[in-house]
């Protein structure tokens, strides 16, 4: 069998008194899209903030590519392939689309400039506006430039904390539509998503948290028809 991409082992991560993630263990298969489904506060920010290394795990092994990273600081693992789209996007409002992707090119180093015009050709509406503040986009396309900035890159691995947060439905389909470009381009997705309906329907392996465990794991479609996870997490819709 061939390793996977990533492997985290009985992670557990706690603030002060606070256990937020218990025991979490899964593996994500190179070039495949893993969603981490639940509800609000089961966990799933800090399972990949441990992940990113922005929150320091209370224990627990984390491994990727082969090489145990639990202990890597963020800026480490960027260089590695291993990169985070910034939560609430953190796009420069004022800032033009080109200006926010130069900025980020600079970020990761010599070569990434390179990859901005690859950029504008995945994603078309970036290029056509690339001369426009970055706050004239769209929700979608403002999490669209998010992404792209983070492509440059050239992750292997990209984690996504909720990049539909806060759309409206059809601006969703467009953000996972850009997923799919992502996913297209070769890399590797680990997802957060509280939109476990879409976020399953893109996936090729999911995993239900509740209270920072994992409660359930397999098959996107198995889950999206288990009764269970219909009336806690998806609803009739
Ligand atoms: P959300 O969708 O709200 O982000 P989540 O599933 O991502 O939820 P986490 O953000 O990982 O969940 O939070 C898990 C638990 O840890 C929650 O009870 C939360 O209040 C707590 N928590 C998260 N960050 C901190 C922090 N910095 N200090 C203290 N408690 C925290």
């Amino acid at each position: 069998m061939t390793e996977p991409l990533l492997s985290v082992t009985d992670l557990s991560v706690s603030y002060g008194r606070v256990e937020a993630v218990r025991g979490v263990s899964f593996d994500v298969a190179a070039g495949s899209l893993v969603t981490l489904v639940g509800a609000n506060g089961a966990g799933k920010s800090s399972i990949i903030n441990a992940i990113s290394g922005l929150v320091k795990p209370s224990s627990g092994k984390i491994v990727f590519e082969g090489s145990d990273v639990t202990k890597t600081k963020s800026h480490r693992l960027v260089p590695r392939g291993l990169v985070q789209v910034p939560e609430g996007r953190q796009i420069l409002a004022t800032m033009t689309i080109a200006e926010n992707l130069q900025l980020g090119a600079r970020y990761y180093g010599s070569g990434a400039s390179a990859g901005i015009d690859e950029m504008y050709q995945r994603f078309p509406v970036l290029g056509e506006r690339r001369k426009l503040a970055a706050g004239s986009l769209s929700g979608g396309e403002q999490q669209m430039l998010a992404i792209a900035r983070a492509m440059l890159a050239k992750p292997r691995l990209i984690l996504m904390d909720e990049p539909s947060m806060g759309l409206a439905p059809k601006i969703v389909n467009e953000v996972f539509a850009v997923i799919d470009e992502v996913l297209a381009a070769g890399t590797t997705v680990l997802l957060v998503e509280q939109n476990a309906r879409r976020a399953l329907q893109a996936a090729s392996e999911g995993h239900v948290l509740q209270n920072g465990e994992i409660v359930r794991s397999g098959a996107p479609e198995a889950l999206l028809a288990d009764d269970d996870i219909i009336q806690a997490y998806l609803g009739t819709g």
